[in-house]
């Protein structure tokens, strides 16, 4: 098989750091393809059969069906409890250290070599079906990516980062997960939690800037910001072909942005991946005013130097 042919966007970070709104406008972006969350997509989609952001039951998305079809010869011909144990034993924070070295150990390396092979199937299929070249995976987690980096594939990743505190105050939040049924809810954090979450997954993808993948940084709030600009840096990065009609379903100005969304086949993720039309671009920042004070301070400290590396502090912390 030949990885010329496909390249792959792949956004990481910390959760709830905005990575489904990028996704999902990089994904209306001409010759790309958003598949949403792929770490995701062997439990959430094949096995338990959840919706796809088009709003079908994942087993009977076309799209997917015909991604199966051309990866594997169909989703039958896969097990993803095999999938589920390959990750436990190289896609885990814990081996980012192992990963990070010039070589693998030889232990990893043969479950390496077979995990990442059904991720760079799917996105050679991806690629193929939809007729874009580049695919974007929001798994997010940096363990993902460096075990993807090991391949030899266009690989680039985006650090999507946003305020920790806005993170922490997210994961606080309960958050309906309508692809699952009614009581549903996505996982919550304590403040603690989130913020040593937030250093790691941050931390680990200024490590893998550190080597030959490529890695851009992006924060959030320059996105939500100024979406035009931010998609031109993004595309610039990803080796994109973008002219002004291309960017066509963005706009307003600085008292408020907009971009109208089509539908996305998205196999897991934030719920927002179900959100389609025009939708408002502001930036969230609830927090400021219903984070409680003794939350705020506890993040602030434990990520601080981090904090401030990104431009989010002044000298007093605050
Ligand atoms: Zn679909």
């Amino acid at each position: 098989m030949t990885f010329g042919d496909f390249r792959v966007v792949y956004l990481g970070g910390m959760g709830r750091s905005g990575s489904t709104l990028a996704e999902r406008l990089l994904g209306e972006l001409p010759g790309v393809c958003a598949a949403g969350e792929v770490v995701h997509l062997w439990q959430r989609g094949v096995t338990d059969n959840e919706r796809c952001g088009c709003g079908t039951d994942f087993g009977c998305c076309e799209f997917w069906s015909a991604v199966a079809d051309a990866a594997f010869g169909g989703w039958s011909k896969i097990d993803p409890r095999r999938i589920a144990d390959l990750r436990a034993s190289v896609d885990r924070t814990r081996f980012i250290p192992q990963l990070a070295r010039r070589s693998v150990p030889e232990a990893m390396r043969r479950d390496l070599a077979e995990y990442t092979d059904y991720y760079t199937r799917l996105y050679q299929a991806a690629a193929r079906v939809s007729g874009c070249p580049t695919v974007v995976d929001s798994s997010k987690h940096a363990s993902l990516a460096f075990c993807l980096s090991r391949r030899d594939i266009d690989l680039r990743v985006i650090q999507v980062v946003r305020d920790s505190r806005a993170v922490a105050y997210s994961w606080t939040t309960l958050v309906p997960r309508p692809e699952a049924g009614a009581g549903s809810y996505m996982t919550r954090y304590s403040p603690a939690r989130a913020a040593a979450e937030w250093n790691t997954q941050n931390a680990s993808l200024q490590l893998l800037a550190r080597g030959k993948t490529p890695v851009l940084r992006v924060r959030y709030e320059d996105l939500v910001g100024g979406v035009k600009p931010t998609l031109r840096l993004i595309s610039g990065f990803a080796g994109l072909t973008l002219d002004e009609p291309g960017l066509a379903f963005v706009g307003g100005g600085e008292h408020g942005q907009w971009a109208e969304l089509g539908r996305a086949h998205t196999a897991a993720g934030n719920p927002m991946r179900f959100t389609t039309g025009k939708i408002t671009i502001r930036a969230d920042d609830r927090w400021q005013t219903a984070m409680p004070g003794s939350q705020r301070r506890t993040v602030t400290a434990l990520t601080l130097p981090l904090l401030r590396h990104y431009g989010y502090t002044g000298r007093d912390g605050r």
